[in-house]
């Protein structure tokens, strides 16, 4: 694909790999990354493509979509409901259509409202939890009130 426009400024970001961004770790060498060099925005790539896995993004909101994602996937990795119909459920929830329900096209603000469908969902379908995701594989508090 051509290289993605920067959406805090509008223009073409450059393309360059895992190698250049993140030199510490030699895992992600080989993964494509877009960059915004003025915007420090970047975005990373499907593992093999150079297909973008969202909209480039700064640091601060990246650090959301990370977290929204794993409050997100704890639900239909917990098997309460398909990864389909959870997209379809938050879709709905959030008033947008299901083509862009995802996370890593979602701004700082959407991320915001995701998390709090997400902290609905946990009193639906966990009304009794007090307890912090033990489970949860990055750990820590996933649901802070
Ligand atoms: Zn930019």
């Amino acid at each position: 694909m051509t290289a993605p426009r920067c959406g805090y400024c509008g223009e073409l970001s450059r393309k360059t790999t895992g190698k250049e961004v993140y030199p510490h770790k030699p895992k992600l060498s080989e993964i494509i990354i877009y960059v915004c060099d003025p915007c420090h925005a970047s975005v990373g790539c499907h593992v093999g493509t150079d297909r973008a896995t969202g909209t480039l993004a700064k640091r601060s909101l990246k650090g959301k979509r990370i977290h929204t994602h794993r409050l997100f996937d704890y639900f239909w990795k917990q098997g309460y409901m398909s990864r389909k119909r959870a997209y379809e459920n938050l879709a709905f929830a959030m008033g947008i259509p299901f083509k862009f329900a995802h996370i890593g096209l979602f701004n700082e603000t959407q991320c915001d409202e995701a998390m709090r469908v997400c902290k609905k969902w946990r009193k639906k379908y966990e009304p009794t939890a007090t307890e912090d995701f033990s489970k949860n594989e990055g750990g820590g508090n996933l649901f802070p009130s």
